[in-house]
């Protein structure tokens, strides 16, 4: 493992500022381990959550299943939604562990009223869910298409999961950004856990979203895909109201 490189404190010459340097860099190469074991961990958590399932119903199929046939749907039944939550949950991690390799970004000049009319078209049918949508005004942005696709499916996502009243999509130009805002009047997120909810697999209420399927892992997954198309992503919210998601994202005609 890495050790500590120890220097007299009182030479303020430049092997002590090397020697500093390099501590800096152990700490950081430590705190991405850490993560990483963290990560692993809780990657590995939540695999066997649904392979316990899954393993307890294929035993009792095998031990019961000739002889007690009424055990059948129900035993299909759940090891197939496990089967579905862990092939979700692979697909995720894969998504975040190919961040280099397959995220190539493909800048196109693009005109967010189209982008957002044609998700919202198809959102409307996956979800059965009344969304809104309102142009403040034409905005023309700089993204990458597909990405800006996948974003704006993880914050809808999110908007349906936590609220039941209808959903509205915003876009506007402030700050001399392109914003497209997703808002919901759902359940929203505590002040307190805010700033936690963009860390993997964080979930505000784990026994709720188990429920409706949640991993903790859109929203990092989410700020991820903004960071590499050069946008920012924000949340605000309100406990018991709502919350509203926005996409920052540079306008076509700026520099
Ligand atoms: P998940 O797949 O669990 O939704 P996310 O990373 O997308 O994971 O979100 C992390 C947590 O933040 C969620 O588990 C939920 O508790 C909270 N959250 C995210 N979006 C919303 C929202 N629109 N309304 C209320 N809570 C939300």
């Amino acid at each position: 493992q890495y050790k500590r490189i120890e220097l007299p404190k009182q030479s303020k010459d430049e092997l002590y500022q090397m020697g500093e340097t390099f501590n800096e860099m152990i700490r950081q190469l430590k705190l991405n381990y850490e993560k990483q074991e963290q990560f692993v961990s809780n990657a590995s958590h939540e695999l066997k959550t649904p392979l316990t399932v899954i393993e307890s119903y294929a035993n009792l199929l095998k031990r019961r299943g000739k002889t007690a046939p009424e055990l059948f749907d129900e035993s299909v039944e759940a090891i197939h939604s496990e089967a579905i939550r862990m092939k979700e949950l692979t697909q995720q991690l894969l998504l975040l562990a190919k961040h280099d390799e397959q995220w190539k970004i493909t800048m196109e000049i693009i005109s967010l009223k189209g982008l957002a009319e044609e998700s919202i078209r198809s959102f409307r049918t996956a979800f059965h869910r009344e969304i809104d949508l309102v142009i403040e005004q034409p905005v023309v942005v700089k993204a990458d298409v597909q990405k800006l696709k996948q974003l704006i499916y993880i914050l809808m996502e999110n908007a349906h999961k936590y609220s039941d009243a209808p959903i509205t999509v915003k876009v506007l130009v402030e700050n001399n950004r392109g914003v497209l805002e997703i808002i919901d009047r759902g359940i929203g997120i505590p002040a307190s856990e805010i700033s936690k909810v963009f860390d993997r697999f964080y979930r505000v209420d784990k026994a709720r979203t188990r429920k409706s399927g949640g991993f903790g892992l859109g929203l990092s997954l989410a700020r991820e895909i903004a960071e590499a198309m050069n946008a920012e992503l924000s949340l605000e919210s309100v406990e018991g109201q709502g919350t509203s998601a926005q996409i920052w994202l540079k306008l076509a005609d700026s520099h």
